[in-house]
């Protein structure tokens, strides 16, 4: 006798509960759209909860499509400007999460990133959102309706979409499923790539550094005619930091990074003026008034040997000003997807449209959040286009 198969019927499946996939499926529970959100993971929310060192960092406040790259660099603005910053702080006032302002605009809770969780969970609750973890997705088929073969059964719905994330910490469930269901009904995907990720060094770069590691410097960082005022951190592999994560959203292989170590400095004035009015005393002396003694050392030992500053003509002292001006180094690469915080690239949004994130070739099918090619800088920008695209999904599906 044949096991009869496990049918169930709703208006509209959603593939990832994570923040873009919860966010559609409370907007269109609200709508009174049986909604029902699937995810391979048994905990929901895994991504938050590890976000912003744990306390999440959900918004910024200074959200605008200049912070995001993608291919078409205008697919954002509409999602964006249809669910704001405010509208999600809205919601976590309204669930009274206490919260703060850190630096930059960023938006933090005060306590656990759990609370966003819970926010999320109540309001799927309130909207009557199914939510079905630890569900394995084998297959997917489309005729008028999808059918959503898993191992809790097939789903057979209007809407299907996609809300898989990208390819980032696949310790925690990242997988490329998205891209696999782009493919499979012929969309085209921009290259994916880790970002917001540390570089690391070629080898004899990193043999000269490598003792370096641990220490942090307040910097300038430029690559792309992008640049970032933001500390730069020496690890065992190259080099971390808030600087180097946002630079690497725009470095491509065999690309130089330049780095001011001196940014609110005219170093070369300075070193001047050190000169004329203490001609005896050693460069790396002068240097660690303003630098970590720690680097002062390798860089005298590399480059520039101490000696009263006296000694050393103009010529070369202002080399030595440039150079820590424009350091300039090309690394070796990015580090992986296991330590990203994003994938850059994804659903080519050529493929979308922009007001309901709806695939124009594909009626029923949408892509939301990481997945698509749309990436946000280091600071709350990745949630908030989780949120905005999850929103505008909402009201279609
Ligand atoms: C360490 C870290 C810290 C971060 N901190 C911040 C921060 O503070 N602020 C910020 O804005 N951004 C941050 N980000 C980025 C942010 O977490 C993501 O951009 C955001 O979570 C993307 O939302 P999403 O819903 O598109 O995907 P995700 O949140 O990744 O959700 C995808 C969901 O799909 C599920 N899934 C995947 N594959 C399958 C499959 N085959 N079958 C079924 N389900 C599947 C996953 O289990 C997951 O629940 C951070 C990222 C990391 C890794």
């Amino acid at each position: 006798m044949t096991k009869e198969i496990n049918k169930i019927n709703c208006d509209i499946a959603i593939i990832g509960a994570g923040a873009a996939g919860m966010m559609c499926a409370i907007e269109a529970g609200k709508r009174g759209r049986k909604t029902i959100l699937l995810d391979h993971s048994t905990k929901i929310g895994r991504k938050i909860l590890i976000s912003g060192g744990g306390r999440c960092n959900f918004t910024n406040t200074g959200t605008s499509p200049d912070a995001f790259l993608s291919e078409n660099k205008h697919f954002c603005r509409s999602a964006l400007s249809r669910y704001t910053p405010e509208n999600f702080i809205a919601l976590v006032k309204k669930h009274q999460i206490s919260y703060h302002h850190k630096k930059l605009g960023q938006l933090f809770c005060d306590g656990s990133a759990q609370n966003i969780v819970d926010l999320l969970l109540k309001e799927c609750e309130e909207a009557n959102v199914q939510i079905n973890s630890a569900c394995k997705i084998n297959k997917i088929n489309k005729d008028k309706h999808f059918y959503i073969e898993t191992n809790q059964g097939i789903f057979v719905s209007e809407s299907l979409v996609i809300a898989t994330g990208g390819l980032s910490i696949p310790q925690i469930g990242a997988t490329g499923f998205g891209y696999e269901i782009a493919k499979q009904f012929d969309l085209n995907i921009v290259t994916t790539a880790p970002a917001l990720v540390g570089l690391s060094l070629k080898k004899q770069d990193l043999n000269e550094l490598k003792e370096l590691s641990g220490l942090s410097i307040d910097t300038l960082v430029e690559c792309n005619k992008k640049s970032f005022r933001e500390n730069i951190l020496f690890t065992h592999v190259g080099l971390s930091g808030p600087a180097i994560l946002q630079i690497s959203l725009y470095w491509r292989q065999n690309n130089s990074i330049y780095i001011d170590l001196l940014p609110e400095i005219d170093t070369i004035s300075w070193l001047s003026q050190k000169k004329h009015e203490n001609p005896n005393i050693e460069l790396k002396n002068i240097l660690s008034e303003i630098l970590p003694k720690r680097f002062v050392d390798k860089f005298c030992y590399l480059y520039a040997p101490s000696k009263p500053i006296k000694q050393i003509d103009d010529k070369t002292l202002k080399d030595y000003a440039n150079f820590l001006k424009t350091w300039t180094i090309t690394p070796a690469n990015l580090i992986g997807y296991e330590k990203a915080e994003v994938t850059r690239g994804g659903v080519d949004t050529d493929e979308l449209s922009s007001q309901t994130m709806e695939s124009k070739k594909v009626s029923g099918l949408y892509f939301i959040g990481e997945v698509v090619d749309v990436t946000g800088q280091l600071g709350g920008y990745n949630f908030q286009w989780a949120w905005a695209s999850g929103f505008c999904a909402g009201q279609y599906v």
